[in-house]
């Protein structure tokens, strides 16, 4: 609870070369009022009043400063009286300052939290990326956080000061808030980051409900009303001590349960705990002195940043491994689905669907085969050596750009070929079937032939032709060069709408 009143009294030592006080700087924070009087050695005091809105702010740290009028050496006291405080470090950090317009922080620290300001923006620019390729509500979450930490480091430092006139009367409320978002961001990244199994649904539900108590705890602290004024501490650090057990007791679980994206969850939030934790015990724990650690506390909130982030990095480059090796796996299984497992050519489904394309493409020559007497090889030799006779047909029926090689079934095999010679090829792949078939299958008791219906387009005509009746036209012709004794070829060129038949 805060008190009524707190009055801050310094002694000035007696004689000597000292340095006067000019000022009375101290941490910002709300008050109704501060009373400064100077009292001289032989009781005479001289006063004034400061409101919120007429202190100095400083923008080299979260400081204000009031002017202390009259001070000589003559001065035996300081006398600083806070009226209605609504935190206790704008008490406990005031000091005596030998500046008229009180002072900052020095230089190096200036820089040091500038750099963590500017740390805050990587991964903030980072999750920006991620989030066009990885749409997942924790880079949602992980932003939000960030960005209400950028808000609330810029306030912590008084760095604000130097980017926006904004009135300071209203600095404390916009610090509390972006800090309340922060950490309701921090629980809903906390549980939605972890891997769905690997955290109690009852801590994931309270962590879900209490990321917004927190958010709507720091708003009420915020209302600058005097019957909140005594909570207002209270109520913000008692929330966020809840908020640090809860992340804590996530992280316990998750851990039990084996997650992986916990191990970064850990790493960079155990100091930032520490530090919270401190700050809050500092607060509450009357014998201990307020504190707000401010750079430890910036460090602190840099690390945390830095390792979540990289925890979304590293599950970035998870998702998308999972992802190639998923579309590894489709187009391998694809590739299964069109292919005949004995021979590895392309089935018969493949070329029904993509035929159309084909033949824009300029395949229009095709040509059926079938063996000559193959049942003959199966029953002489076995269905395994009728296997081999249909794997050597396959080599011989080899792809290359301007050939596709497709099993229909059996062994019947169709050639799609394009190109001015596409009929030659087709006749010589044919007869290399024979030599072929010789050489990878010894022992044959006879030579195994083929027979071969063709039909070729006048490739310069726009006449389109369905799969099936152009397949029924070179079955046709099949038919007929085994009815003229096998081995052989029939052909067919069409021009137009003219065919003309002839016999290889
Ligand atoms: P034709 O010259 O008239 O084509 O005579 P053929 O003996 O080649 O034709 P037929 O249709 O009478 O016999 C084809 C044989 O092919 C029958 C079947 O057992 C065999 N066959 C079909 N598929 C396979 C296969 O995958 N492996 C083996 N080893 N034989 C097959
Ligand atoms: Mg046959
Ligand atoms: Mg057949």
């Amino acid at each position: 609870m805060q008190p009524e009143a707190v009055l801050i009294r310094f002694e000035l030592p007696q004689g000597g070369d000292r340095l006067l006080p000019q000022s009375i700087t101290t941490h910002t924070g709300n008050f109704e009022r501060i009373d400064i009087g100077v009292i001289n050695r032989q009781g005479g005091e001289k006063w004034a009043s400061h409101w919120p809105t007429d202190v100095r702010h400083l923008a080299t740290g979260p400081f204000l400063s009031v002017p202390v009028p009259g001070v000589s050496s003559d001065t035996a006291q300081i006398v600083a009286r806070v009226v209605r405080p609504w935190g206790k470090t704008t008490l406990s950090e005031m000091r005596l300052d030998p500046l008229t317009d009180g002072s900052g922080w020095p230089l190096q620290m200036i820089v040091a939290m500038g750099a963590i300001c500017g740390m805050l923006l990587v991964p903030l620019l980072i999750n920006s990326a991620f989030y066009s390729v990885l749409p997942e509500r924790y880079v949602i979450w992980h932003l939000v956080m960030v960005s209400a930490m950028l808000v609330q480091a810029a306030f912590a430092t008084g760095f604000f000061h130097l980017l926006t006139p904004f009135g300071a009367q209203w600095e404390w409320q916009a610090s509390n808030i972006a800090f309340a978002v922060m950490c309701w961001a921090a629980l809903l990244f906390a549980t939605n980051f972890l891997e769905k199994d690997c955290l109690d649904p009852r801590l994931r539900q309270w962590a879900e409900w209490l990321g917004p108590a927190v958010g709507v705890a720091g708003v009420i602290s915020c209302i600058p009303l005097e019957a909140v004024r005594p909570w207002s501490s209270l109520i913000m650090h008692l929330s966020v001590c809840l908020g640090i057990v809860t992340v804590g007791a996530i992280m316990v679980d998750a851990r039990r349960k084996g997650s992986r994206a916990v191990r970064f969850q850990i790493v960079g939030w155990t100091p930032l705990m520490t530090i919270g934790m401190w700050r809050i015990l500092a607060y509450i724990v009357p014998a201990f002195h307020p504190t707000e650690a401010i750079l430890q506390y910036q460090l602190a909130l840099a690390f945390e940043v830095l390792v979540t982030a990289s925890g979304i990095v590293s599950r970035f480059v998870d998702v998308r491994h999972e992802r190639d090796r998923a579309t590894a796996r489709a187009i391998e299984l694809e590739g299964m689905a069109d292919r005949d497992p004995l021979t590895g050519l392309r089935n018969r489904r493949t070329i029904e669907t993509h035929f159309d394309e084909m033949f824009r493409r300029g395949f229009r020559t095709m040509a059926v085969l079938d063996l000559d007497h193959f049942k003959v090889v199966n029953d002489t030799h076995g269905h395994a050596t009728g296997d081999m006779v249909l794997c050597a047909v396959a080599k011989a029926l080899a792809d290359d750009r301007d050939t596709r090689a497709i099993r229909m079934g059996g062994e019947e095999f169709l050639l799609l070929l394009r190109g001015p010679d596409a009929a030659t090829r087709a006749e010589r792949c044919r007869r290399a079937i024979t030599t072929r078939i010789a050489s990878e299958v010894p022992g044959l008791e006879r030579i195994v032939t083929a027979s071969m219906g063709l039909v070729e387009h006048d490739t310069r005509g726009n006449l389109q032709i369905d799969f099936v009746s152009l397949y029924a036209r070179c079955d046709q012709l099949l038919y007929e060069a085994k009815r003229l004794g096998r081995n052989r070829t029939m052909r067919e060129k069409v021009t137009g709408f003219q065919a003309v038949t002839a016999q290889a």
